[in-house]
Order: C-alpha cells, then sequence, then structure tokens
C-alpha cells in the first residue's frame, strides 16, 4: 500500500486523499465541498469557517431547502486546485510543487474567500514565477484579484520585455478582448520610458555639476597650495614634481590657467579655451566665500564687478552657482572621514597675502 501511494503522482494522490489526511484524529466531515464537475471533497464546516469569513458567512447562511447532507460549491477551478486550497485551510501551508501547478487558482481562492495568508504566498509565489509567456494571464488575475505588488511586477516585466510579450498568443487574446487593459499597459510603458529619460538627464546633469564642484576644489588647490608646474608666487615650484595624486583633472586646468596667461586671442579675440578659463575663474567666484585671503585669480573682481553690474544677476546662473554649491556639499559628505580631518586641515593654513599665483 505504501509503495503504491509512492507510485502515484502527485495529482493522482489528490483525488485519494481528503484533504485533512494527516491531520491525526479527526471528527467525521459535516460537509462537502462541491466542484465545478460535480466531485465532493470531504470536509469540516468549523475548520472551513474559522479560516475564511466568506465560507464562515456561506456555511451560516440557512438554507431554504435544507437537506440532511451540508456543502458548498466552489466552481470556475479544477478539483485539483480546491483540493490544494483546503489543504491550506486546514494545514496554513502550500507547497511549491502545488503553487508552481494551481497558483493562479490559489490567489483567486484566496481572494474571493478572503484568506488573506494565502494570498500573500500566491502574490510572492507568482511573482518569483514570472515569464515572458504568464505575464499577461497573471497581469489580469492581479488585477482582477486586487494585489497591487503582483500587478506592479506584471507590468514591469512587460515594459521591459514588451517586444517579446506582443509575440504572445495571450497578448493577441488581450488586445482583442481588454482594449482597457491594454490601454493601462501602454501608458505604463509611455511613463516608464518618460521617467527613465528623466532620470537619465537628472543623472547626466548632476555628473556635469560634479564635474565642476571638482574643477572648483582642483583651482583652489592649485592657487593656493601649487601643483606640479603651477602654483602661487611665493611657494617654491620644485616643491610639487610628479602628476597631481589629488585631483584627476589638475594636469588640464594648469594648462588651461597656463594657456590663460600667455594667450594672444584672449576672452574677447574669441578663444574658446580662454572663455573656459574665464567661466571658470567667474564661477570660483561666485561660490567663493573668502574675502581677501583667497588668492584664486581675478576672484576679487569679478566679486566687485557683480555688486556693480545688475546684469551679474543672470538667474541662469544664479541656478547653476546653487548647483554646483549643492554638488560640492554632497561630494564633501560623501568623502571618508580622514580625508575630510585631512582636507579641514589645509583650509586652516594661514594665506599669504600675494594672491598671483606662479605659472
Ligand atoms: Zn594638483
Ligand atoms: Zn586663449
Ligand atoms: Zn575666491
Amino acid at each position: 500500500m505504501v509503495q503504491l501511494k509512492k507510485k502515484l503522482s502527485g495529482k493522482m494522490r489528490l483525488k485519494y486523499t481528503p484533504p485533512y489526511a494527516g491531520a491525526g484524529d479527526m471528527p467525521e466531515p459535516d460537509m462537502f465541498v462541491l466542484t465545478s464537475a460535480g466531485q465532493r471533497i470531504p470536509a469540516h464546516s468549523k475548520i472551513l469557517a474559522s479560516a475564511s469569513v466568506v465560507l464562515e458567512s456561506i456555511i451560516e447562511r440557512p438554507e431554504k431547502h435544507r437537506s440532511t447532507e451540508r456543502k458548498i460549491t466552489i466552481s470556475g477551478v479544477p478539483y485539483d486546485a480546491v483540493h490544494v486550497f483546503l489543504q491550506f485551510l486546514y494545514f496554513n501551508k502550500c507547497s511549491d510543487e502545488h503553487m508552481e501547478s494551481y497558483g493562479i487558482h490559489l490567489l483567486a481562492l484566496s481572494h474571493v474567500y478572503s484568506v488573506q495568508q494565502l494570498k500573500q504566498i500566491c502574490t510572492r509565489g507568482l511573482a518569483k514565477r514570472l515569464s515572458v509567456e504568464n505575464v499577461v494571464d497573471v497581469l489580469q488575475l492581479a488585477r482582477l484579484c486586487n494585489a497591487p505588488d503582483l500587478y506592479l511586477k506584471c507590468m514591469r516585466l512587460v515594459s521591459d520585455k514588451y517586444k517579446a510579450v506582443e509575440e504572445t498568443e495571450a497578448w493577441r487574446f488581450l488586445q482583442e478582448h481588454d482594449p482597457y487593459l491594454e490601454l493601462e499597459i501602454l501608458q505604463f510603458i509611455d511613463e516608464t520610458e518618460s521617467r527613465k529619460k528623466k532620470t537619465r538627464r537628472h543623472r547626466e546633469e548632476q555628473s556635469l555639476y560634479m564635474q565642476l564642484s571638482e574643477a572648483m576644489d582642483c583651482l583652489e588647490h592649485i592657487c593656493s597650495e601649487g601643483c606640479t608646474s603651477v602654483g602661487p608666487c611665493d611657494m617654491d615650484p620644485n616643491e610639487h614634481k610628479g602628476p597631481c595624486s589629488k585631483f584627476s583633472t589638475c594636469q588640464g586646468i594648469q594648462l588651461l590657467i597656463k594657456h590663460f596667461g600667455a594667450c594672444k586671442k584672449r576672452v574677447n579675440g574669441g578663444c574658446s579655451r580662454c572663455s573656459r578659463m574665464w567661466q571658470l575663474f567667474k564661477l570660483h567666484s561666485s561660490i567663493c566665500d573668502q574675502t581677501d585671503e583667497c588668492r584664486v585669480p581675478l576672484c576679487r573682481q569679478f566679486k566687485l564687478k557683480t555688486q556693480q553690474d545688475r546684469r551679474g544677476n543672470d538667474p541662469r546662473w544664479r541656478l547653476l552657482v546653487k548647483k554646483v554649491i549643492s554638488a560640492r556639499t554632497i561630494s564633501s559628505l560623501s568623502l571618508p572621514k580622514r580625508k575630510r580631518e585631512d582636507e579641514s586641515r589645509i583650509v586652516l593654513q594661514p594665506h599669504g597675502s600675494r594672491r598671483s599665483i606662479r605659472v
């Protein structure tokens, strides 16, 4: 007998064992659950009523023509799914194998009969098993059963694999029978796309502000400490040899400063490199909060000009300054503690009075 049981497949076993098999000594079942195909599954009304308020109200509803036999009908799903559902009501358990085979039916049953714990298990189980082939069916069910987490996961999968989903039979069926859901999905894809574009744009902007913020730090580093070939006049030019270890942009900015000092065309002559350096000096001046001690060239001149010139209050420039300041704050906060301490030590060093730089 034991051997025969082992030989029977899981599905076959369901047909021959009551859902409460293995629960130990149980009283005689006092009711039947009828399935769509008319099969009868013996059950205990007290267990079913305590597991589901919906079943409780059905069980306790007075019947018009009360027969000697108590029964309720669970239709619309296969016999095996009803059996597994009843097993859950007895044991609070659902195996992976059963979830694999009846997950969709169990979600529907748990929703209709308000068995929240099973509904959560099904939501997670189905989300784990989502595929291009089943996503449209699961999506429809998640919508019907008010399972927002599962619904969102389905939407994301359809959105990510739209080309493949479009080829499935389920999608074609949906197009013919549920144009509203099709519209809902297409709108979701559209919104996801524009959200992605917005995020990408924001990231690009942030990276630009970060670069500018680093350029500002680098500029102060060159003008106050001096680096490889550019530095303050009162510093020994031979003191710093080799490539800069602090900023990857240092070499480039030094070249730009050198060019700015030697160029014949200059900003007014239309030199783009001079113009870039000019903008960097101007940006420094806009974010610089030092007064007389600042050693960055043109800092004071730009500050005076901004005070006199109302056009210096260009809102776009102000926005740029604000963004660079916040990028600077973010990058200083994300630095490791030790490095921050090192940096503050540098800032606290007394500055000389000379503002000119050695090139
Ligand atoms: Zn450097
Ligand atoms: Zn130039
Ligand atoms: Zn300054």
